[in-house]
């Protein structure tokens, strides 16, 4: 008879590792399914820096790390395959991946989000040739060059604080005149010379043929557009959930967000989401952790009821 888990995990980001590490020290058959990189956007950031307990901050890739190996220390068993549709047979849940059929008695939906594009001209095309979405990965690419940064929440304003370490230059493109990050990171952009803004402002196309050589933007107040010379493009506007595996299977919100009520049920009794991939109002690393251990103990929960 195929293994049947107790739980199983979509995702291996801080809200995965997490529920994960709560399950396995309640003894709980715990499995994590990841498709790319444990610690999911975070593992992509230079330095989280509002993370409780790290004052010094502490680098993305290192919690990452941290977080897995708690989880692994206590049991649960990671494996590197993506989840491509999940579907109910009984009391059990069958998930198909990319690396065969796996069987749960419950599931949590773990699996995040993705940045979103900007969906202009040119921008796949010069991906990896001066587009880009995660600084730390191509940063040091931008050596002494000029880069702009796309987009005025806090991902954008702290990658684009970050990047000053290698280019010369990090121009922020925002479409209003003020940013939406937390005021502490607005100070700290704000304060280093190398940053600059370019308000009201949208990218209309992505200049360059083998690589980005620039960007055209458009000011949404005069419509004026003019060509801006540069070598790279980061884009942080924003981010899409990563359910198009879950249709039909739960309910999503208008934006793709997977519903839950407060104690993380969603629309399936026995499934339950956490992290970033749920609709909730805040989205970081300590949310995500949170909603992990609480997913995890109500799975728990949810078993023994059934025992
Ligand atoms: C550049 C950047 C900087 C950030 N900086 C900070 C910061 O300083 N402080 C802070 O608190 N937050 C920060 N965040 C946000 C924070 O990283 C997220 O809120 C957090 O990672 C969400 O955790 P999660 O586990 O819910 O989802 P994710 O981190 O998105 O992890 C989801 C995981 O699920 C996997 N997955 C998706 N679909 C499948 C599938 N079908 N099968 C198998 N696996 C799948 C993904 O590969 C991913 O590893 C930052 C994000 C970015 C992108």
């Amino acid at each position: 008879m195929a293994d049947v888990k107790d739980l199983t995990i979509i995702g291996g980001g801080p809200a995965g590792l997490t529920a994960a590490l709560y399950a396995a020290r309640a003894r709980l058959s715990t499995l994590v399914l990841e498709q790319g990189l444990p610690g999911g956007q975070m593992a992509t950031t230079d330095e989280v820096a509002n993370y409780p307990g790290f004052p010094d901050a502490v680098s993305g890739a290192e919690l990452s790390d941290l977080m897995r190996r708690q989880a692994e220390e206590f049991g649960a068993e990671l494996e590197l395959s993506e989840v491509e549709r999940v579907a109910q047979e009984g009391d059990e849940f069958v998930l198909a991946t990319t690396g065969g059929e796996r069987r749960s008695r419950t599931v949590i939906i773990a699996s995040g989000a993705t940045h979103r594009k900007l969906g202009v001209p040119g921008e796949d095309h010069l991906q990896g040739r001066g587009v880009s979405y995660c600084a730390t990965c191509d940063g040091a690419f931008f050596r002494d060059q000029h880069v702009f940064v796309v987009g005025g929440g806090d991902t954008a304003v702290q990658e684009g604080t970050f990047l000053t370490r290698f280019a010369s230059r990090v121009t922020v493109i925002h479409r209003r005149d003020q940013l939406r990050a937390t005021k502490v990171l607005q100070e700290k952009a704000f304060a280093n010379p190398k940053v600059d803004f370019v308000w009201d402002s949208v990218v209309e196309e992505v200049l360059g043929d083998q690589v980005v050589n620039g960007v055209r933007v458009r000011n949404v107040k005069t419509g004026e557009t003019r060509a801006l010379p540069g070598e790279g493009v980061f884009v942080f506007v924003g981010i899409l959930p990563n359910t198009t595996f879950l249709h039909g299977f739960v309910d999503l919100d208008a934006s793709g967000y997977v519903v839950t009520d407060a104690e993380l049920r969603t629309s399936r009794p026995g499934v339950f989401a956490a992290g970033d991939v749920r609709a909730t109002p805040l989205r970081q690393v300590a949310t995500a952790v949170g909603d992990g251990a609480m997913a995890a103990v109500l799975a728990e929960h949810w078993l023994e009821e059934r025992s």
